[in-house]
């Protein structure tokens, strides 16, 4: 799969951390020890944390690459393999980030429109993609925002039939209801993404990973800026993963939540759509969301073609009602226009 890669990558060499045991230290200018050891520069390789996560999902280290958030990956990906002016694909509406990152890196970012918010029509999209001829493809599964997922079988339909990357960003995976399953080992075109920001409600540590097969792990790992995890966002993945069972208790309730958000969206006469995400996707009347904000209650709002369409995100039962209250309460201030 050296095919793909930029070509100035091709003889790139990762710069190497010296990682000798020592006696005295003084090889990295790293000052004066104070703060329990935080002088150091961290593990560069994420050690204990890629050993533990390689065990939870029955991968070796070297197939993982941990990143600062999923948001690093998708731009390491773009760095190692994207040339000057090379073609981007994903779906609309998706994660806006995904044309910020290819626009950055110098590609081109191209769209395949979604028919049906709720659905990816394979063949179509499959004959976009031959059409044009993308260096990466990169899709959000479920998708951000529409809450949708793509089937087991189209995605590897997408990824056998393609001649490209696919980046397959599964920010949400944890909270639809699917046997979450990579298959990075029989394709190595195929790199998947998933992050701490969502179901471990850690976003303000900065922690995602990819998992992918050993050869891409290490051209990606060619283009990662090294000691990109520092050693507090480390140890809280670690404890993160030391309470699993309360992840899982917390993802239980939002999808509990969830069912029970979209249904009283639903009753109070929107058109929301059914969700594998933590966020419910709807459309509502245009003035919906300053409504909501005079009362300090923040949904995210849609603008260009998605005028009128609003996403909120699955919160505490308290916060769910509290937001709930408001829109009813903005509707029978103005109604649904
Ligand atoms: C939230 C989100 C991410 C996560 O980004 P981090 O950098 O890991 O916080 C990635 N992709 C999508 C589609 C998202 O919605």
């Amino acid at each position: 799969m050296l095919k793909y890669l930029r070509e100035d990558i091709k003889t790139l060499k990762s710069y190497e951390v010296n990682q000798e045991e020592f006696r005295v230290k003084l090889d990295a200018n790293e000052g004066i020890e104070w703060m329990d050891g935080k002088n150091r520069y961290p593990d560069d390789s994420c050690t204990i944390l890629k050993e533990r996560l390689a065990n939870k999902l029955g991968k070796k280290t070297s197939e993982l690459l941990i990143g600062n958030g999923s948001s690093e990956l998708i731009e390491l990906v773009m760095k190692a393999y994207l040339e000057y002016g090379e073609i981007v694909v994903s779906i609309s509406p998706t994660f806006s980030m995904y044309k910020l990152y290819t626009i950055i890196n110098k590609g081109v970012y191209e769209e395949y429109p979604l028919k049906d918010m709720q659905k990816l029509d394979v063949e179509g999209f499959m004959e976009f993609v031959k059409l044009k001829k993308p260096k990466i493809i990169i899709l959000s599964n479920p998708n951000n925002p529409t809450g949708s997922i793509i089937s087991r079988e189209n995605i590897l339909r997408i990824v056998e039939d393609c001649d490209c990357m696919v980046i397959l960003d599964e920010a949400y995976i944890e909270f639809a209801d699917v046997e979450i399953q990579d298959y990075t080992r029989e394709y190595k075109n195929l790199v998947v993404l998933r992050t701490f920001s969502k179901a471990y409600a850690l976003a303000g540590i900065r922690l995602g990973y990819m998992i992918g097969n050993e050869e891409i792990i290490e051209y990606i790992n060619r283009v990662r800026s090294p000691y990109n995890i520092n050693t507090i966002t480390q140890n809280l993945g670690l404890e993160a993963l030391d309470n699993e069972v309360e992840i899982m208790k917390n993802i239980s309730l939002i999808k509990i939540e969830r069912e029970r958000v979209f249904k009283k969206l639903k009753d109070l006469g929107f058109k929301p759509f059914p969700s594998q995400a933590n966020f419910i996707f709807f459309k509502g009347k245009e003035t919906l969301s300053y409504d909501l904000a005079r009362k300090k209650i923040l949904i995210r709002a849609f603008s260009g073609e998605l005028k009128g369409y609003y996403r909120i995100s699955i919160g505490r039962p308290e916060e769910n009602d509290l937001a709930l209250k408001a829109i009813e309460e903005a509707l029978n201030e103005t109604g649904h226009n």
